[in-house]
């Protein structure tokens, strides 16, 4: 069987920054299914389909013309990496994310991405709902404030405005959103390793990941 390790956690916990760099270090595949819910929401708002239309969404999420190259993503052939890492997508991603009919259409596009020699996905759901059968779970924590700073400096290096009490906010929102949903709510699988980074930085959260792997 392929091997997955499950990287689930808090918006802006690191997910994404440390599962690519476990998958590099192992020669794997990764998947950052954040990105999925970010596209449907950015398509979403190209076609002028509302937040609220569950069929039109899960529609949308079905036929998403995607590709995931190494440093950037295609939507429709267009270069979209920096709209998707936008707060206003990442805010209706959120908004739609609770939607079952959207969420049962991204999975087995997520799914698909299981392929030799192993995958390292991070999301909400990765544990719990979409690889259930993750040999490695890893739920991935950081305090809001150490949240906020990271979020301010991937923004302000972008070149976007930022401001950390209203990024400390929004992620307290979001965070709220993400855990209280009935719907694949943010939560620990019951055999996941709860890893706290707050006072870790990406190479030691990196290593702990592998440490865990290797035993
Ligand atoms: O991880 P990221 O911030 O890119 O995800 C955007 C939003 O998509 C999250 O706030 C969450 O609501 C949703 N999401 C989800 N399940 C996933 C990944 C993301 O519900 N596996």
């Amino acid at each position: 069987h392929i091997p997955v390790i499950a990287i689930d956690g808090p918006t802006a916990s690191g997910k994404g920054t440390v599962a690519a760099r476990v998958a590099e270090a192992l020669g794997w595949s990764v998947l950052d299914s954040g990105a999925l819910y970010r596209l449907s929401a950015l398509a979403a708002t190209r076609r002028g389909v509302a937040d609220t239309d569950e069929q039109a969404l899960a529609d949308i999420a079905r036929q998403l013309d995607v590709r995931f190259l190494s440093d950037k993503v295609l939507l429709d052939n267009d270069d979209v990496t920096e709209q998707l890492r936008q707060e206003h997508i990442g805010d209706m991603a959120s908004r739609i994310a609770p939607l079952q009919p959207l969420r049962d259409a991204l999975l087995e596009r997520q799914r698909a991405f299981r392929q030799a020699p192993g995958l390292v996905c991070d999301g909400r759901d990765m544990g719990t709902v979409v690889f259930p059968d993750a040999p490695l779970k890893i739920f991935l924590i950081a305090d809001v404030d150490a949240r906020a700073q990271r979020r301010y400096n991937q923004l302000i290096e972008k070149g976007f405005s930022a401001n950390l009490g209203d990024l400390s906010k929004d992620l307290q929102a979001r965070d709220d959103r993400d855990q209280n949903r009935l719907v694949a709510p943010l939560k620990p699988a019951d055999d996941a390793v709860v890893v706290d980074s707050s006072n870790l930085d990406v190479d030691q959260t990196v290593e702990r990941i592998l440490a865990h792997w290797r035993n």
